[in-house]
């Protein structure tokens, strides 16, 4: 069941041009078009700047697109506004567990900060035993409650970060790098335990991360940004084992496999990734694809329609 739609979805900043310069626009992302499934997660990966944390402010309303609309459940959260249901329905886990919780602020208080603001009606008692029996949820214990922030650990504060977003019951949520900031044995707990929670809450995550390993295991489908656009987007399958774009051929050649037998050949993208201020006429990837032709200079790809979509002139195959 389709639970999030987004349809040409575009975000555009205005920049200052400098001194009697006129203001020029960076566009973050170009026309964002993606359904994520009841259940499922959807990774977004691609490198930094390629647009991954715009749509997850975007998706989670913190901020408006310039153009497009996002449906929950087939209803336009645009034209709805900003309603309670649409606020609680999709939360944010963020990536550094440092700075996202108040050093000031007690454990307890963090976690029923979203219930207050919110404006959920429930009873002091209630959502104290809510925030306590949450924290048992994501394996602390419930006397954390009056505790502060730098008590605990890396991992242990992105655990608080996980109940927090947890305490308004969502449906969808967000994780933006929710372990690149933790050291590589504390990862796999965190996975886990954001595996655990997905079934026991059934909750939908669309997961941003630049580490195609973790994604292959963690993720069911994928969708490759460049440059503020779609350029791939598939099964995990799909898109690992036969990869359309060129660019994502390029990504998971420089991602290591456990199985010393199986040799790939790692490519190496030469030239820098264009300014978002001046994008590339034609395919955005032209400047640095060893296969670009010259249509791939003046036109450019549209992203396929088929459940296995890509956004190429000449597109690889298996
Ligand atoms: Fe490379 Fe051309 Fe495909 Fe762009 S459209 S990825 S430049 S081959």
């Amino acid at each position: 069941m389709k639970i999030l739609k987004l349809n040409n979805i575009s975000k555009d900043y205005n920049v200052s041009g400098g001194f009697l310069q006129p203001n020029k626009k960076l566009k973050a992302l170009s026309n964002i078009t993606l359904e994520i499934q009841k259940g499922e997660t959807l990774a977004v990966v691609g490198e930094s700047g390629c647009g991954k944390s715009t749509l997850a402010r975007i998706i989670t309303m913190i901020e408006n697109p310039t153009q497009g609309e996002i449906f929950l459940h087939g209803q336009s959260i645009s034209s709805l506004g900003m309603s309670k249901k649409n606020r609680t329905a999709i939360q944010i886990v963020f990536q550094d567990p440092y700075g996202s919780l108040n050093p000031r602020q007690k454990i307890g208080d963090i976690l029923e900060e979203p219930l207050i603001i919110n404006q959920i009606h429930l009873g002091k008692i209630e959502i104290e035993k809510k925030a306590r029996s949450m924290l048992e949820k994501v394996g602390l214990l419930p006397e954390h409650y009056d505790r502060y922030p730098h008590m605990f650990s890396g991992g242990q504060r992105q655990r608080i970060a996980i109940a927090r977003a947890l305490m308004l019951n969502p449906e969808i949520v967000v994780l933006d790098e929710p372990v690149s900031a933790l050291d590589l044995s504390i990862q796999s707990q965190i996975l886990n335990l954001l595996a655990d929670l997905q079934n026991q809450f059934q909750l939908t995550y669309l997961f941003i991360s630049h580490d195609l390993s973790i994604v292959r295991h963690f993720a069911d489908r994928v969708m490759v940004m460049y440059l503020g656009q779609i350029v791939e987007e598939g099964s995990i399958d799909q898109v690992f084992q036969n990869p359309k774009h060129p660019y994502t051929k390029a990504l998971l050649s420089a991602t290591p496999i456990a199985d010393p037998s199986i040799k790939k050949e790692r490519i190496r993208l030469t030239g820098e990734i264009p300014s978002p201020l001046n994008p590339p006429s034609g395919c955005s990837f032209h400047n640095r694809c060893w296969l670009a032709q010259d249509i791939c200079k003046i036109e450019k790809p549209l992203l396929t329609k088929e459940d296995h979509r890509s956004s190429c002139h000449f597109p690889l195959s298996k």
